[in-house]
């Protein structure tokens, strides 16, 4: 049988500060009005899981022309977010789609100028916003063997490799666009939810120490490798989250 191997996804350790104020009286309002989304990864966990802080979420998926998620996609998506996080007011996810950037294959930093430029919706009140980027080209350090999917890159920020996405799914015995799609935003997002022990602490020993933010339960949702077609994983649909990810979430807030 054929069988993909993704060793594809990759987590960006950031730790990179944008729009300090520092006080500075000249500041404009619309930087301090982005400081709560421009944090490092894992820091909203509580905030998107729990009602403590934020009642609702609001999702700004911005997509390059001809790159856009499939509705599926979006539907099981939605569906995941409402199983794990306490939002009384609810989840909306917006959809918009630009122009190509042009700038393929893409450095985290060109992503993060591109959420510079285009994204419009930030923390507001009791509704607490994350930015989903689907990128018309694939990492820059993507090689044949290994291929990222996506980065979950700030506390609220997100990027989908499309066009890799798309091309894995056209390979033989692939999982659906749709399957691939909602597999890489649950994984991605479960990261802003502080998975695995960036943010939400461990409630058992289940990190990855080969690789550091993943679980090590075969099969579950955030594996650092996901192989196709195996019986297992992506082959029988989206992978979920394990008992022992779930019961992390619950203890930082989630459902
Ligand atoms: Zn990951
Ligand atoms: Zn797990």
């Amino acid at each position: 049988m054929h069988v993909i191997k993704l060793t594809g996804y990759l987590l960006i350790f950031s730790f990179i500060l944008i729009g300090c104020s520092d006080s500075d009286d000249d500041t404009p309002i619309t930087d301090a009005l982005q400081v709560g989304n421009k944090r490092p990864l894992g820091t909203s966990a509580n905030d998107l899981l729990s009602d403590t802080n934020f009642n609702s979420l609001t999702i700004e998926i911005v997509s390059v022309q001809g790159y856009e998620p499939t509705t599926t996609t979006i539907t099981g998506f939605k569906q995941f977010l409402q199983e794990r996080l306490f939002k009384p007011d609810g989840i909306i996810i917006t959809q918009r789609t630009l122009p190509s950037s042009n700038k393929r294959p893409f450095t985290i930093d060109e992503i993060i100028e591109i959420e510079n430029n285009t994204r419009t919706l930030f923390n507001q009140e009791d509704d607490i916003t994350v930015y989903i980027y689907f990128a018309d080209g694939s990492k820059e350090d993507d090689t044949n063997e290994k291929v990222t999917l996506g980065s979950a890159y700030l506390n609220t920020s997100i990027v989908i490799y499309e066009n890799t996405l798309r091309k894995l799914s056209i390979k033989p015995n692939s999982p659906s666009l749709a399957t691939i799609e909602i597999a890489t935003l649950n994984h991605e997002f479960s990261h802003l939810l502080g998975l695995v022990n960036i943010g939400t602490a461990l409630q058992s020993e289940h990190e990855d120490s080969d690789s550091k933010g993943h679980c090590n339960t075969p099969g579950c949702l955030m594996e650092a490798a996901i192989e196709f077609g195996g019986g297992m994983g992506i082959g029988n649909g989206v992978p979920k989250l394990d008992p022992q990810c779930i019961a992390d979430l619950q203890a930082n807030g989630g459902r």
